[in-house]
C-alpha cells in the first residue's frame, strides 16, 4: 500500500477496507450487497441505528442532541447553517481562520448579516485567533468555527466558551481526533472523508432546541427538521458510506476510541513537528507552533524548485498527497486517524535523507 497522505479522501484503516470487501458482495447471508438493498429494510435499519449510536458513545453525545446523516458534503452545511439558524435582526458570526472558514462566511453572505468576531488574515491565516480575541455581538445567532484549517494546517487547541449563542463547528477535518466537549456546541458538522469514511455522508450532530423552522424559504431538504424528524431517512440515505462509517467507528472503538486516537495522533504529530524543528530551518513550519494541526502538517522549503523536487523524489518512494493546497503552495502532510505510525516513521525517514542531499 501507498504511504497516503491525502488531505481528503483519505486514509481508510485497511482492516476497515479488508472487512468491506469480504461484506462487498453479499452482506451477512442476505443473497445481496448492502447496496442493493432497500433502505426501509430491517438490515440496512440496523447498520443506520448502530453507527448512530456507535458515534454517540465515542463523541459522548449528550442527552438533547440529534445526530443526522446528510448528503451534499460539508459545503452544503455552509449554506444549511445560516438557512436554518439565522433569524431576523439576527448575524451569523465567524471566525476567519482560513480557507475554509472563508469559504463557509461567503455562503453565510448570501443569506443575511456576517460579522467576523475575529480574523488571522492578516497573518496569512498562519494561526488560530485566541479566544480573547474574540468580538461576538449580542445579535449573534450563532458563532461559527473551523476546528481544523485543512489547507493552513492550523487548529483550535480550546474552544470558546459562547454562553447563549450557539456555537457551530466545521469539524471536517479533525472530528474524533482526540475528544470533544460536545455540550459546548449547538451544532458540529463534518464531511466523512477524512477521519470518518468515505465522502458522500455528512454528519450533523445538532442541538434539539435549534431545530425549529427556518425562517427563512427553504427547500425541504436543506431543513434539519426534515431530517431529524425521521432519524435521517426522509429520502435515501447513502446506505454504503453509513455503513463504512459505522465500520471505521467499529476500529476506532478498538483503538481506544477518541482518547486512544489522540494519543496515537499526538505521537505522530510529534515525529513529524520535530524533524521540522530540528532540521535547522531546512523545513519550515507553516502554522504558528501554538496553532499547530494534529491533523495537517504544512511546511515549506527554502524555494518552490526544492519543493517540487521533495514532491517528485517522495512519489518515486511510494508517498502520495504530499504537495501543499494549491492555494497556499509548500507542503502537506496530512496524518488523519487512519494514517498509521509507521507511514510517518517512513516519511522522516524520507525528509531526513531527502536533507541530508539537499541541505
Ligand atoms: N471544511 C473543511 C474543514 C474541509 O477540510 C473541507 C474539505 O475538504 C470542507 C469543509 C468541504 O467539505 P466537502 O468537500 O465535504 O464539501
Amino acid at each position: 500500500r501507498a504511504y497516503n497522505f491525502n488531505a481528503g479522501p483519505a486514509a481508510l484503516p485497511l482492516e476497515v477496507l479488508e472487512k468491506a470487501q469480504k461484506q462487498f458482495v453479499e452482506f451477512e447471508n442476505s443473497g445481496m450487497s448492502l447496496m442493493e438493498m432497500s433502505h426501509r429494510g430491517a438490515i440496512y435499519e440496523k447498520v443506520h441505528y448502530d453507527t448512530e449510536k456507535l458515534l454517540r458513545e465515542l463523541l459522548s453525545i449528550p442527552e438533547g442532541y440529534k445526530v443526522l446523516f446528510v448528503q451534499g458534503g460539508a459545503s452544503t452545511q455552509f449554506a444549511m447553517v445560516p438557512l436554518n439558524l439565522l433569524r431576523p435582526e439576527t448575524t451569523a458570526a465567524y471566525v476567519a481562520t482560513g480557507s475554509w472558514a472563508t469559504k463557509a462566511i461567503q455562503e453565510a453572505k448570501l443569506f443575511g448579516d456576517t460579522t467576523i468576531a475575529a480574523s488571522s488574515e492578516a497573518d496569512a491565516y498562519n494561526r488560530i485567533p485566541s479566544i480573547s480575541e474574540l468580538n461576538i455581538p449580542e445579535n449573534a445567532a450563532y458563532v461559527h468555527l473551523t476546528s481544523n484549517e485543512t489547507i493552513e494546517g492550523t487548529q483550535w487547541a480550546e474552544y470558546p466558551d459562547t454562553g447563549s449563542i450557539p456555537l457551530v463547528g466545521d469539524l471536517s477535518s479533525d472530528i474524533l481526533c482526540q475528544p470533544v466537549d460536545v455540550s459546548k456546541f449547538g451544532v458540529i458538522y463534518a464531511g466523512a472523508q477524512k477521519n470518518l469514511g468515505p465522502s458522500g455522508v455528512t454528519l450533523v450532530i445538532i442541538r434539539e432546541d435549534l431545530i425549529a423552522k427556518p425562517s427563512l424559504t427553504v427547500p425541504t431538504m436543506l431543513r434539519y427538521d426534515t431530517h431529524a424528524k425521521v432519524d435521517s431517512l426522509y429520502n435515501t440515505p447513502p446506505t454504503f458510506g453509513i455503513y463504512m462509517v459505522g465500520e471505521v467507528l467499529k476500529w476506532l472503538k478498538e483503538q481506544g476510541g477518541a482518547a486512544g486516537m489522540e494519543k496515537r495522533n499526538r505521537e505522530k504529530a510529534a515525529l513529524l513537528y520535530d524533524l521540522i524543528d530540528g532540521s535547522g530551518g531546512f523545513y519550515r513550519g507553516f502554522a504558528d507552533k501554538g496553532s499547530r494541526s494534529l491533523m495537517n502538517a504544512t511546511f515549506r522549503l527554502a524555494t518552490e524548485e526544492l519543493e517540487k523536487q521533495f514532491v517528485k523524489e517522495s512519489e518515486a518512494q511510494g508517498f502520495v498527497g504530499l504537495k501543499g493546497h494549491r492555494s497556499v503552495g509548500g507542503l502537506r502532510a496530512s496524518i488523519y486517524n487512519a494514517v498509521p505510525l509507521d507511514s510517518i516513521r517512513a516519511l522522516t525517514d524520507f525528509m531526513r535523507d531527502f536533507q541530508s542531499r539537499n541541505g
